[in-house]
């Protein structure tokens, strides 16, 4: 029997709702559950494909090529469950199936309204390949309240009252904020939040409240009383040292327990949580520290780079150390000044290019790239990085003086440039030049074949890969030979042998290239071999230093 977790959010955004639906998951999990989460957005963009980093952090995309919310990646970090492109719903995508629907007359004349056809879409998408799963946690985006996310609580409401008593339970995330002033935490908030969402219908099981202090035993009564839950279904959420000690916190507190006794089911033996013992155990005691250099463009904005952060403290989990992440605007190298430079990237010990889109930024990435080349410091070029790695290999190594990418205009030298056909499983996929944004890139999971005596194939411990990718743009074979004959070895191919995937300078302590996004893959009980290797390499280099 599936069992289905609604989790809501009051009173403020950003309150680690993703987090908690990620760690209650790996709780349930550790008691031998089978588990997947879902989240719906409320917003009206068919995905988060097309938005700026800046507005809604990175972009997580899934094996399937679905470009998703970035809580998705917290879900797979923690469960180890493949996200899919069934995971993530927006409104905009609901909408526009109803209205393609409504286009091709498929509702016989009937007027199309959001109950129930709104309603009716949200419930067939939590329900939807959900059978060999013990439990669904549906994660609702948004603060109870605002009017985007009505139609999901409504469809919250019908879908309890369908699947009948027992099997499924609202987990409600608020904050109790402490007033410095008077010194007191206050329930208010917590109060007026049940009592919205109950206003539409849906009590609340469980409390998960959000605090700087301990709850005390008078506050988690009050709340328990006025908003009509068990004392022991508050449950007290303070802020962890590691996003990685959450799963243990919600545990210790009983949250996992509380969730089960709410549906009925006696918790009886403890979880095996030692994977996350474990885990806790390295990130706090770590025998070191590196500093990794991330010569990015939205480094205003850790929550942009999600993944790479978190990918990079695995690979600190892999070596037992702690990894310092000095994130560096690309565009303070735009100038050509070397001593800006070297002043910048001589403190790390390793230096990473991430992904990124458009030319801003593109000349200070290409001066990070010669850095670590010329300097032999640990160099990972990451999609953007890679490409910028090879437009660095073409111009100072290969004598390409104009080399480029199309990404930036129209060059002579396209050593970077548009693909507009590839193969992808389903067959050949067709791109058009200056076509839509949304959607039109190679997405997901594609396979690659290393070379056999390369550093990725002993990286990796084998020559067949499988990366999720999200580009336009891929290196130029036409280069290939020139490339190669100025140090850079193309180590991984497409398996027709079409498309670069990985580039490596062998010459060089640790120099390597992806067209993919291995950090999306990375766990922390399970480090990505790339970012593990290159977190040693970071460590073999500040001893050097
Ligand atoms: N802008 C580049 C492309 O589209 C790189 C994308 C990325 O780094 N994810 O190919």
């Amino acid at each position: 029997m599936t069992r289905y977790i609604f989790i809501t959010g009051g009173v403020v955004s950003s309150l680690g709702k993703g987090l908690m639906a990620a760690s209650l998951a790996a709780l349930l999990q550790a008691r031998g559950y089978k588990v997947r989460i879902r989240k719906f957005d409320p917003y009206l963009n068919v995905d988060p494909g097309t938005m700026s980093p800046y507005q809604h952090g990175e972009v997580y995309v899934t094996d399937d090529g679905a470009e998703t919310d970035l809580d998705l990646g917290h879900y797979e970090r923690f469960t180890g469950v493949a996200s899919r492109q069934s995971d993530n719903v927006t409104s905009g995508r609901i909408y526009k199936t109803i209205i393609e629907r409504e286009r091709r007359g498929d509702y016989l004349g009937a007027t199309v309204q959001v109950i129930p056809h709104v309603t009716d879409a949200i419930k067939d998408f939590a329900q939807a390949e959900t059978e060999d799963l013990d439990f669904v946690l549906c994660e609702i985006g948004g603060t109870v309240g605002d009017i985007e996310s009505l139609p999901f609580i409504e469809a919250i409401r019908q879908l309890k009252n369908e699947l009948g008593r027992g099997r499924s339970i609202s987990v409600h995330v608020t904050l109790v904020p402490y007033i410095k002033a008077a010194g007191e935490l206050k329930t208010k908030p917590t109060q007026h939040s049940v009592r919205e969402l109950a206003s539409l219908g849906v009590q609340p099981d469980v409390l998960v409240c959000r605090c700087e202090q301990p709850l005390p035993t008078g506050e988690r009564a009050k709340i328990a009383q006025f908003c009509n839950v068990p004392a022991s279904a508050v449950i007290p959420a303070l802020d962890a040292a590691s996003i990685y000690a959450v799963p243990l916190q919600y545990h210790e507190e009983g949250l996992d327990s509380e969730v089960l006794r709410a549906f009925g089911i006696e918790p009886g033996a403890a979880p095996n949580l030692s994977r996350w013992t474990d885990i806790t155990d390295r990130l706090f005691n770590p025998e070191g520290e590196v500093t990794v250099g991330v010569v990015g463009k939205y480094v205003g904005l850790p929550d942009a780079y999600k993944s790479l952060n978190e990918a990079l403290v695995h690979g600190g989990i892999a070596n037992k150390v702690k990894v310092n992440i000095r994130w560096i605007d690309a565009e303070l190298f735009e100038k050509g000044d070397d001593a800006e430079v070297a002043a910048n990237l001589e403190p790390c010990h390793a230096i990473l290019v991430p992904g990124a889109f458009g030319s801003r930024g593109a000349e200070g990435k290409i001066a990070s790239v010669r850095f670590a080349r010329e300097r032999k410091v640990p160099y990972f070029g990451i999609c953007f990085g890679m490409q910028m790695a090879c437009v660095e290999g073409a111009r100072n190594m290969a004598g390409i003086a104009d080399a480029s990418s199309t990404e930036f205009g129209p060059t002579q030298e396209p050593v970077v440039g548009i693909i507009t056909e590839w193969m992808s499983k389903d067959g050949i996929e067709k791109r058009e030049e200056g076509g839509d944004l949304g959607g039109t890139m190679r997405l997901g999971a594609y396979p690659a074949k290393l070379t056999g005596n390369s550093v990725v194939a002993s990286i990796y411990g084998g020559e067949s890969i499988s990366e999720r990718h999200r580009h336009r743009y891929e290196v130029n074979t036409g280069y290939r030979e020139r490339l190669e004959a100025g140090g850079l070895v193309f180590s991984g191919m497409s398996p027709d042998g079409m498309l670069p995937e990985i580039v490596e300078r062998p010459d060089h302590p640790w120099f390597v290239g992806v067209q993919f996004h291995p950090e999306l893959k990375s766990k922390p009980f399970d480090p990505h071999p790339l970012f593990a290797s290159f977190i040693e390499a970071a460590v073999k280099q500040s001893r050097l230093v």
